[in-house]
């Protein structure tokens, strides 16, 4: 076996997780990442307005819209998308160098990035996140606390649209119970970081 000749070496695994707003994709990325220490999250840059308890670098880089274009130009972005109303991107150095040095990156991004980096990355993994039923979702935007009642009605909304690109989804994990969820989303990841597509013989 060819990967028996040379030591194994593997390449990072990227992982995006995406679903509707509320649905629990930070609840879940914050459970991984408290697992598993070697995680790399993926910190976005934004122009949304930053939310009582984030801060900048951890939750986001908070940009203002003409810094955010100015990346665009100098093609900073791995990925980027305007969502409910603001842009979003993923930088694209800090990607390229924790999968290079053989490090698991997790990007907790939109569809419309996911499909992006599909387009970038054919070994990504997709992973979509449903909610249990739509007035769970409502109950869970509202419950979080932390958005006008315009921006939610806003969010709710793209849900019709957003499911519709559960088809460029590698998996689909329901958010009922958060255990549970976590278990699956994190089982995910490892089965995927064994497999044998994933093993490069190192060059000689
Ligand atoms: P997202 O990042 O997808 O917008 P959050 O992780 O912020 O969503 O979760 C939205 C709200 O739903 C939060 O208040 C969170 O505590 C709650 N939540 C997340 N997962 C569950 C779950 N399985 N059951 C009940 N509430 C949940
Ligand atoms: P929020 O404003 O609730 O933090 O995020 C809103 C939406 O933007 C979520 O669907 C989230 O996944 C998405 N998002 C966050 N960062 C990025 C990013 O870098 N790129 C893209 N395309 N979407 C992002």
């Amino acid at each position: 076996m060819a990967v028996m000749r040379g030591k194994p070496m593997n390449k990072g695994l990227l992982i995006v997780v995406s679903g509707p707003s509320g649905v629990g994709k930070g609840t879940i990325c914050n459970a991984l990442r408290v697992q598993d220490k070697e995680l790399v999250y993926s910190v976005s840059a934004t122009t949304r307005p930053m939310r009582e308890g984030e801060a900048e670098g951890v939750n986001y880089f908070f940009l203002s819209k003409e810094d955010f274009l100015a990346k665009i130009e100098a093609g900073a972005f791995l990925e980027w998308a305007e969502v409910y109303g603001n842009y979003y991107g993923t930088p694209k150095w800090i990607i390229d160098t924790q999968l290079a040095a053989g490090n698991n990156v997790l990007l907790e991004i939109d569809m419309q990035g996911a499909v992006q980096v599909k387009k970038a990355y054919p070994e990504s993994v997709l992973v979509f996140i449903l909610p249990p039923s739509e007035a769970e979702l409502a109950k869970r935007l509202s419950g979080r606390g932390t958005d006008s009642a315009e921006v939610i009605a806003k969010r709710l909304a793209c849900w019709q649209a957003e499911k519709a690109m559960l088809k460029y989804y590698d998996y689909a994990v329901i958010n009922d119970d958060i255990t549970l969820a976590v278990k699956k989303v994190s089982s995910i990841i490892a089965a995927e970081a064994c497999s044998v597509k994933r093993i490069e013989e190192e060059k000689e």
